[in-house]
């Protein structure tokens, strides 16, 4: 096994020197697996799936193309530790506390939810950042709602000035540019591109990559399509579609449907999906091509952009409901 293949496949508690960084981050690439829809259609059409999920264990894809410039720009900063915010399950704070173990960079997590002080050993994603050294510290909601006002900051942490800020969610110019890269020539092949949206960053770099003839469809895991907004800010491409019409209602909510649907889709194709963000883009995608959205002979090419560190909270949630859970 290679260096590159083992920071993939293990947990990366190894830290990299400064030339093994950019080694790791200039080599950052996934391959597209095809996926069989001889069970929903008569197969005209046909469905790729980047295969982003592999980059890393524990930083989703997305968030590893949208950490990679922020991490070369922090590594020629004279600022002394990452400071970021999130979610009790954030996918962003696990990729942002792996990547700074990894780099051997100071991170420390702003957490929305006081009350989280008391969890991070039952929580996965806590207890993973804090395990990788990130610095948790916990914020009233209030607070948090005014996340990056610096007299709420100073409340937190006292060395501002030293502190390299990053959004939540982590999307900036860098990490649009850093998105611009999931796609590589050969996937000009495909018609549509499809993405799971948060923040709508990881699309609005997408939409940037795309070919003239392609066009890029957004699935909203939040109730709304207010991510126009940032998308259009970022991206000057106006060939998609955003649409939340398979957003199960709004952000980490999901029903027995979804979790049918996305163990089936792991069934037959050995792909794990999460309940949050790349579930709900495959359900979308399904649903879509069942309705005849797609033309005759489409190649559409779907992002997995990973996220599967959130299904171990997710499963502990269904299971205290007596809920059926994700395959993972
Ligand atoms: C954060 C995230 C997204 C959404 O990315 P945005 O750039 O915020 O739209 C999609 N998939 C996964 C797995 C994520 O963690």
């Amino acid at each position: 096994m290679n260096y590159l293949q083992y920071i993939r496949n293990s947990y990366s508690f190894i830290e990299l020197g400064k030339k093994d960084i950019h080694f790791f981050l200039q080599k950052l690439t996934s391959e597209n697996q095809k996926v069989g829809l001889d069970e929903i259609v008569d197969a005209t059409i046909s469905l790729h799936l980047k295969r982003e999920d592999t980059i890393h264990k524990m930083i989703s894809g997305n968030k590893f193309r949208k950490l990679k410039y922020t991490l070369i720009d922090f590594l020629s900063s004279n600022k002394k530790a990452i400071l970021t915010f999130g979610g009790a399950h954030s996918n962003h704070i696990a990729a942002v506390a792996s990547a700074g173990r990894m780099c051997g960079i100071k991170t420390i997590g702003l957490i929305r939810g006081e009350e989280l002080i008391t969890e991070i050993s039952n929580n996965p994603t806590l207890r993973f950042a804090s395990e990788c050294g990130m610095q948790l510290k916990f914020m009233t909601r209030t607070d948090y709602r005014e996340k990056t006002d610096p007299h709420i900051l100073s409340k937190y942490v006292e060395d501002m000035g030293d502190m390299y800020l990053v959004p939540e969610g982590g999307t900036s110019e860098l990490a649009i540019k850093g998105c611009e890269e999931i796609l590589d020539e050969l996937d000009a092949s495909f018609d549509y591109v499809c993405v799971p949206v948060g923040t709508g960053g990881t699309f609005a770099g997408l939409l940037n990559a795309l070919q003239p003839h392609q066009k890029g469809i957004g699935y909203s895991v939040l109730k709304g399509t207010f991510q126009k907004e940032i998308i259009e800010k970022y991206a000057s491409n106006r060939n998609y579609l955003l649409t939340d019409d398979y957003c199960f209602g709004g952000y980490a909510k999901i029903d027995s449907e979804l979790i049918r649907f996305m163990n089936n889709f792991n069934r037959n194709t050995g792909i794990a999906l999460d309940p949050v963000y790349t579930g709900k883009m495959m359900y979308g995608i399904y649903e879509m091509i069942k309705a005849g959205y797609f033309r005759e002979n489409s190649r559409i090419l779907a992002i997995h952009t990973g996220g599967l560190q959130g299904v171990e909270a997710m499963n502990h949630r269904l299971k205290k409901k007596n809920l059926p859970q994700i395959d993972i």
